[in-house]
């Protein structure tokens, strides 16, 4: 059987996360990605809305089919929705497997990674905690000056709470060079040299990947050698 990648991410597809429209190309990672940060609940490859996804192993051809969606409990609650089915709220997602459900789930807990350090020691461990991704943005501008990269949040396949905070300079130079002193040693940037640009609108992207797709979607591709 060959190996399928994700239509988004270019990663191999071990778990697909797909709608009603049936579209089975993307991996579960990045569809709750845009469904939880961006709150797009439309399908990667189709645009239509997706209420609820469902998320299965990928076995190619044989991966789990399902076309009726309303099959499913109407009102689900977090958690547990009846035999070896796991419901996600906040980004109405369904899972037939405990631990990818577990993983997701954590991958969206939002808290401040900056209050937490601060509280560290102390007695209370309380910790704050925040509806959306938006209101965590405004806590980390307002209390602590600090910004996540809205690219890297997008892009990069790491849980939320793991998301470098940068000050407004250090945000510039890590779009523009990747250097920045967030962004740490030469080893540990691991070759990135900041998000590249579009040359005609003026805007980053996240990677190489990303750009090409903008690039020939917004712009034109070259017959000869497709770039
Ligand atoms: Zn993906
Ligand atoms: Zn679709
Ligand atoms: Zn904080
Ligand atoms: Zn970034
Ligand atoms: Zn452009
Ligand atoms: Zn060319």
């Amino acid at each position: 059987m060959e190996e399928s990648c994700c239509a988004v991410c270019a990663e191999n597809l071990e778990w697909v996360a797909y709608g009603f429209c049936g579209h089975r190309e993307v991996c579960s990672t990045c569809v709750v990605r845009l469904r939880f940060i961006l709150a797009d609940r439309r399908c990667c490859i189709c645009k239509t809305q997706c209420p609820f996804v469902f998320v299965t192993k990928e076995f190619g051809d044989y991966t789990k089919t399902i076309t009726d969606f309303s099959t499913f409990p109407s009102d689900p609650k977090e958690g547990c929705v009846g035999g070896s089915l796991w419901y996600h709220e906040e980004t109405k997602v369904f899972f037939d497997d405990f631990n990818q459900y577990t993983r997701i789930k954590s991958m969206c807990r939002l808290s401040c990674t900056s209050c937490d350090k601060s509280k560290k020691g102390s007695k209370s461990n309380h910790r704050l905690r925040f509806k959306s991704v938006e209101h965590l943005k405004d806590h980390l501008s307002h209390q602590h000056k600090l910004h996540m990269c809205s690219l890297c949040l997008v892009g990069r396949k790491v849980f939320v709470c793991e998301q470098k905070l940068f000050t407004k300079d250090q945000l510039n130079q890590h779009i523009s060079s990747g250097d920045s002193e967030v962004d740490g040693s030469e080893s540990e940037r691991g070759g990135f040299t900041g998000h590249p640009m579009c040359e005609f609108c003026k805007r980053p992207f996240y990677g190489g990947n990303e750009l090409y797709t903008h690039m020939s979607r917004e712009h034109y591709t070259c017959h000869i050698c497709q770039r």
